[in-house]
């Protein structure tokens, strides 16, 4: 596992394949994703902070949430509820809730598309967008598949660029960390280029989609 300082109580935990950020605060870390089922990123985590950790994902897929076996509990939107496991209590999250952390104050930005529970968390104060896997430099971003929705994908992005001026930093969860905020309109109009179907598409070897690069980022769709 890969751990950069981002900041004082602010680490990035990358393991090559995810990344997921601890914020440490008083009583409490806030463990922003936790990664794949084998990341062990409870234990990097434990190494950096002995406070209790709380778990806020940024949605429900397995390379977000695989490490909730070390957890009882999360706090994550409830439209991604029925991706947790069920011996594991669901804390729904709210659209314009915060959660505190330290010197972090993150507002929770509802951004279905990649999945319909998908967040983001923004500090306005840090100018610090945290997008999941909504915002990624060159990608792939998954779109294939259930709990999809390329079109909701697309309204989200617009949505997110309405709060661009306070993401002047943005630190995604796959491939390149971090980006900067244009990477929001990039996304979008490929996306937008996707769903009018102008982007070249090539079977992928393996998975059951088809690749489609854009000019920024590429789609497993
Ligand atoms: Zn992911």
């Amino acid at each position: 596992m890969d751990i950069t300082k981002y900041e004082e109580g602010f680490y990035i935990l990358d393991d090559g394949r995810v990344r997921e950020f601890l914020i440490t605060g008083e009583e409490e870390a806030l463990l922003i994703d936790t990664g794949f089922a084998d990341s062990r990123t409870a234990e990097e985590a434990e190494k950096l902070t002995k406070l209790p950790l709380k778990a806020v994902l940024t949605h429900g897929d397995m390379d977000h949430a695989g490490g909730l076996s070390d957890f009882h509990e999360c706090w994550v939107h409830a439209g991604d509820a029925h991706m947790i496991p069920q011996n594991i209590s669901v804390h729904e999250l709210q659209e314009g809730e915060h959660i505190t952390a330290g010197n972090y104050d993150f507002e929770i930005i509802h951004i279905p598309g990649h999945t319909y529970g998908s967040i983001a968390l923004l500090d306005r104060d840090k100018r610090l967008l945290l997008p999941g896997d909504t915002v990624q430099k060159s990608g792939p971003i998954f779109m294939f598949g259930e709990n999809r929705n390329l079109d909701l994908y697309i309204e989200s992005l617009k949505k997110l660029l309405g709060y661009a001026d306070w993401a002047e930093v943005i630190l995604p969860s796959h491939h390149g960390c971090p980006v900067s905020r244009e990477y929001i309109s990039y996304c979008l109009q490929d996306a937008m280029e996707l769903r009018k179907g102008t982007l070249e598409g090539k079977d992928h070897p393996s998975l059951p989609c088809r690749s489609y690069r854009g000019k920024w980022t590429e789609f497993y769709f």
